[in-house]
């Protein structure tokens, strides 16, 4: 604390001041200015400053700690994420929270999440012990609510929450919820914190009605002090003299509080504007604004709600607002958590994880022998396209190859579980690498690198059945195809090149027209997949065309084969040999690195993430160690994954 003295203080009164202090632990200097003096006192001590305030000829005290430590910055840096079963809250993520205000029943609970499941919401709530301002409203169902609750998350696959309110419950809520939920008007209910702390299990902490930021950060102290690191702080608006929404929703508390403390923070723009039409405006702001995620409030039929039918959401506004957040989230580089469909178990990872673990060594497409039909992997571009020669040469023949419009896309399908795998192009040896797809994995945490299949890109010129080389006036291909070809082209000056959206593409539009003069050049497997022949293989300029291709898949999900590569991604500060201080921890632990290269981060100009791939080697602690060591001088380092690279 700051110490500001009064102007008349007497040498015996600022020697008095300086003794109480240190015999309370403190260290103290004393700063002498032109016009005030000043003694500065640090320490570990936690004591009430008004004690200081009070002594003879001082005239203020500025306290410059936080009261709050589990739950600063300064304890721990990075962010918290909050597990809930699979579904992660925090860290570059956006999850939604969305039920009906109460339970009312098991029927209004099923209808209520099958809107929530579908349009993307990770976890369900639903009030069974109803904290309402007056006694003759509906109070909510008790136990019977929870159970319904529960029943409800189980059938549709949705982890639940639910409030808390007094500490009689602690036993029942904790049997029946996965996250518990501490209301407004029970911030500060110390003896409920300590309870619902001691469970260890996630907790929602909503802000009082009238905290300060420092009281909830406060009340979250309570709650981890006794037990639990998995607090989600919950800003729902506070009472000010507006009376046009219910409350007032604090939305610069998210800015705020992000910096003060590692917690993840989420909004409810239900009770934060106490009106419908209020609420995805400001649900929308208020992931603009930097929340983790959302808490809505959405009901089957809100006109005929038991609670807050006015600002529960339609099912169709709910979805509507999904499909707002899930355009703006690449925006903000973030993730919108999902729950995967089917493909994917949480605890698990993909169905056949256990066979593919179990294999160690080589490529799929040789250690498959035997194993059980695999599964689907989704590619980017058409049947035939380069990625699906990856899936095949890295899974064998038993995979299914699924095409996607866009890489993006690729990303979506593993996140949400329609398969257990992606196989996306990182790096090609000629034209560099794929930023597009670097970005995404920076932008989707819990897509993590399994695999590393490098394809050798041998063009192939193809035509319909009865066509020779000198029978074509115009061959189509991808820009890039068509540019590794030229020489080719040189060669034969009658043949006008035209460029195509993709090399599969353009063979399934020669084979359409079934005209002998036009040709088409792609990878050998097109010719396969649209049923035309091929006049002349491997007529690239260069035959040392490689892409290498990134095998994906959800975080969870155990390495296909034994390891052999770790990639990993920071971001250096802003200072004089930052990267070179992280490339000799490297080099310092022996990791021989085969890939580095750089992004800019969005929204923050000339400030740089790093990607590497290192050799990963013999003994894993070495690079847990180098991690470990990199965190020291680097922000923001993550792991995409450990993962077996094949061909390289
Ligand atoms: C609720 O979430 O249903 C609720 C009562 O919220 P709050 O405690 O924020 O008023
Ligand atoms: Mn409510």
């Amino acid at each position: 604390m700051i110490i500001v003295l009064k102007h008349d203080i007497t040498p015996a009164q600022k020697e008095e001041t300086r003794e109480f202090l240190e015999r309370h632990g403190y260290k103290v200097r004393e700063i002498v200015g032109e016009q005030d003096t000043i003694l500065g006192a640090v320490g570990l001590v936690q004591m009430d400053f008004r004690e200081v305030e009070i002594l003879p000829g001082v005239d203020r005290v500025i306290p410059i700690s936080k009261p709050y430590k589990l739950a600063s910055r300064e304890l721990k840096s990075e962010d918290t994420i909050v597990r809930i079963g699979g579904v992660r809250i925090g860290g570059g993520r956006l999850a939604v929270v969305a039920g009906p205000c109460a339970v009312e029943s098991r029927e209004q609970m099923r209808e209520a999440a099958a809107t929530v499941r579908e349009a993307g919401g990770v976890v369900l709530r639903g009030g069974a012990f109803k904290p309402r301002t007056s006694p003759y409203s509906f109070q909510g169902l008790g136990e019977e609510g929870l159970k319904i609750l529960r029943e409800t998350g189980d059938e549709f696959g949705l982890p639940v929450v639910s409030e808390i309110v007094g500490t009689e419950s602690v036993e029942v809520c904790r049997d029946y919820l996965d996250v518990l939920q501490i209301g407004a008007r029970n911030m500060q209910n110390f003896e409920l914190l300590k309870r619902v702390g001691a469970l260890g299990k996630p907790v929602i902490l909503k802000r009082g009605l009238s905290a300060t930021i420092e009281e909830w950060l406060m009340a979250a102290e309570y709650l981890m002090a006794h037990g639990t690191d998995d607090v989600i702080l919950c800003e729902r608006g506070i009472r000010t003299f507006e009376t046009y929404t219910r409350n007032t929703l604090d939305l610069s508390a998210i800015p705020v509080v992000k910096k003060l403390s590692h917690l993840p923070v989420i909004v409810d723009p239900s009770h934060g504007t106490g009106i419908r039409a209020k609420v995805s405006p400001m649900a929308l702001a208020a992931v603009a604004a930097g929340a983790d995620g959302l808490m809505v409030e959405v009901h089957p039929h809100p006109d005929q709600a038991l609670s807050d039918g006015p600002q529960s959401l339609y099912p169709e506004q709910f979805e509507r607002l999904m499909r707002d957040i899930e355009a703006i989230a690449p925006v903000l580089e973030k993730e919108l958590q999902r729950i995967p469909n089917g493909a994917v178990n949480l605890t698990t990872g993909p169905k056949d994880a256990s066979t593919a673990g179990s294999r160690t060594e080589g490529p799929a497409g040789e250690a498959a022998e035997g194993a059980e039909r695999g599964g689907t992997v989704a590619f980017q571009g058409m049947r035939g396209a380069f990625s699906e020669t990856a899936v095949h040469r890295f899974f064998g023949e038993d995979y299914d190859a699924l095409p996607c419009d866009s890489f993006e896309d690729v990303f979506k399908d593993v996140l949400n579980g329609r398969v257990p795998y992606g196989a996306v192009p990182i790096e090609n040896s000629l034209a560099g690498t794929v930023h597009e797809v670097l970005d995404l994995l920076l932008q989707y945490p819990d897509i993590i690198v399994v695999g590393e299949q490098k394809v050798r890109i041998i063009h192939s010129l193809m035509a319909v059945e009865g066509a020779t080389i000198d029978s074509l006036a115009k061959v189509y291909s991808h820009p890039q195809g068509l540019a590794q070809c030229s020489r080719f082209f040189d060669e034969h000056p009658s043949i006008e090149r035209v460029p195509f959206f993709d090399t599969a593409g353009a063979v399934a539009h020669i084979a359409d027209l079934k005209d002998p003069s036009l040709g088409a050049i792609a990878g050998r497997e097109a010719a396969k997949v649209y049923n035309v022949s091929v006049l002349q293989e491997g007529i690239e300029n260069n035959p040392r065309n490689y892409t290498r291709f990134f095998i994906i898949a959800r975080v969870e999900t155990p390495p296909i084969h034994s390891p052999n590569r770790a990639a990993l991604t920071f971001s250096t500060l802003d200072k004089p040999g930052a990267l070179f201080s992280v490339l000799k921890v490297l080099a310092d632990h022996g990791l021989n690195m085969k890939k580095l290269e750089s992004r800019p981060i969005l929204g923050k100009p000339w400030n740089y993430m790093f990607f590497v791939a290192v050799d990963l080697p013999e003994k894993r602690e070495i690079l847990d160690e180098a991690v470990e060591a990199i965190k020291k001088t680097a922000g923001d380092v993550r792991q995409l994954g450990l993962y077996y690279s094949h061909g390289n």
